[in-house]
């Protein structure tokens, strides 16, 4: 277990070609601590225990060869359970998906493929990733390995913990409106959403197509920085993704040129409910950044803050019209009462009303209600003019400023159980995460440093957004800043 202990995509990599451990070694230790730990923490829903043996014999090998391998080689993931990973389960956190089995790899996985990463399994989610605490999964609960009577955020929530308690290096997950971010805040690790169209989709389980985006979930900036320019770039089965080219820069970040990058504060995303403690953490990130010469600039966002009823009424129309494909015929729950079905209406009934759970079955009744004939302008057509307002509040203030600094969210991470009856409190959660989906920017999710140094503190994030295809200055930002790492 020591040897696994912040052990970084990095440090394995270092470890690896001077020898000081093998891959197969490293990947077994993992599967021994996954069995011991996760019975606490559930952030596993399948593991692939011979799958990743023989790819990490195969890293091992290529060592021994005296091959320059990738920097992912032999590298221990976690993936989220709505990337699909050929002849893998991918259920999506849903009972309807709960025999499936993925016939293709997801773009990510497939380059994640060429690079010889280890996938040591499947991780839990809020249902089809609609939550922000993972208690919407259809399978069990996963526990916050930082206090275990809390939620560790969500959907993204069992990436997050596996990371957390050193179950993998890093981990996969996907970011709609904070899924990668939140719980990376929650879990006291590091969250990158990439700019829409940066990273394939193809082969996610859609949740809201407009939004969606998959990201890493890692104990470093620099890791992330590392998992994101291995997953990046074009694919030709998901046409939003663009030809995106960043370069070795995003690996080395020139400190003194991230130096001079100037950050907004947008007063909005301080509000009066804020948690102080989350008020003041951000306060000390930036004194500390203040401290290392760069500089700040208040900015206004007005129209932020019709972002999250913006976002619940265009979300959970594309969710209705994205999950209408589990019809229960070529995705289905085979169970008895499915077998024994005698028409389209028994079947359709049987897999929504059973296969389905609360949060979700709202979002498709709510996104259906917008979609419908007579309500289609007042609602949805009204949210995206709303949209473009909050986009184009984010295009004025980079005019002026390059990254923007703000709060992940607004509490520290709750109890579990303590919000899951008030959907409306859930919500409230993505507040400050979820304008960056709106307007497909990049944003990352970083421990406030110092966090973990008194008794039973709990993790607080803070939040950088860039510009369209900037991941590099926020990585850059991030990293300078873990370096002060007290
Ligand atoms: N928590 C948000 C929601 O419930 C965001 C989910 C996500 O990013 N996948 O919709």
């Amino acid at each position: 277990m020591d040897l696994l202990k912040n052990l970084t995509i990095k440090s394995f990599h270092e470890g690896l070609i001077a020898k000081k451990f093998s891959a197969v070694e490293v990947t077994r230790e993992f599967f021994s601590h996954i069995k011991e730990t996760d019975k606490n923490i559930g952030a596993y829903l399948s593991l692939n225990e011979e799958g990743s043996i023989k790819t990490a014999d195969r890293v091992d090998e290529a060592v021994a060869q005296g091959e320059k391998i990738p920097l992912l080689a032999g590298v221990a993931l976690a993936v989220k359970d709505n990337i699909m990973i050929k002849a893998l389960p991918a259920t999506a956190g849903s009972r309807s998906l709960e025999s499936y089995v993925a016939s293709y790899s997801a773009g990510v996985i497939q380059k994640l493929k060429k690079e010889m990463a280890v996938f040591l399994g499947k991780t839990n989610l809020d249902e089809f990733a609609m939550g922000s605490s993972t208690e919407n999964s259809g399978f069990h609960l996963t526990r916050n390995p930082r206090d275990l009577e809390r939620a560790p955020g969500g959907s993204s929530g069992g990436s997050a913990a596996a990371v957390a308690s050193d179950q993998a290096i890093a981990a996969l997950g996907s970011d709609t409106g904070g899924s990668v971010r939140q719980p990376a805040a929650f879990c006291g690790v590091v969250g990158l959403k990439t700019t829409y169209g940066s990273v394939s989709r193809n082969g996610l389980i859609a949740m809201a197509s407009s939004l969606d985006q998959i990201g890493p979930i890692t104990k470093t900036v620099e890791d992330a920085a590392i998992l994101f320019k291995a997953i990046t770039g074009k694919d030709e089965y998901d046409s939003t993704s663009a030809d995106t080219d960043y370069g070795e820069e995003i690996l080395n970040s020139n400190f003194e040129k991230v130096k001079t990058l100037r950050v907004g504060i947008p007063e909005e995303y301080f509000p009066k409910e804020l948690d102080s403690e989350i008020g003041k953490a951000v306060e000390r990130v930036i004194g500390d950044l203040k401290g290392a010469k760069m500089t700040f600039k208040k900015i206004s966002l007005p129209h932020s803050k019709y972002a999250l009823p913006c976002y619940y009424i265009i979300m959970p129309a594309e969710v209705s019209s994205n999950l209408a494909r589990f019809d229960g015929i070529r995705y289905s729950r085979i169970d008895e009462k499915r077998l024994k079905a005698k028409n389209l209406k028994e079947i359709y009934t049987h897999q929504k009303g059973e296969g389905f759970g609360t949060e979700t079955k709202r979002r498709v009744i709510l996104g259906t209600f917008v979609l419908s004939s007579g309500y289609y302008d007042a609602y949805y057509q009204k949210a995206q003019q709303v949209r473009t307002l909050i986009k184009q509040d984010f295009d004025k203030a980079f005019n002026e400023v390059d990254v923007i600094l703000t709060p992940v969210t607004p509490t520290y991470p709750f109890k579990i159980g303590e919000k899951i009856s008030d959907p409306y409190q859930m919500y409230l959660s993505d507040i400050f995460t979820i304008p960056a989906n709106l307007a497909g920017l990049p944003a990352i999710s970083i421990p406030v440093n110092g966090w973990n140094k008194g008794e039973g503190s709990l993790p607080v994030g803070f939040q950088l957004i860039g510009k369209h295809f900037h991941e590099a200055d926020i990585l850059g930002i991030g990293r300078l800043y873990e370096q002060f790492g007290y």
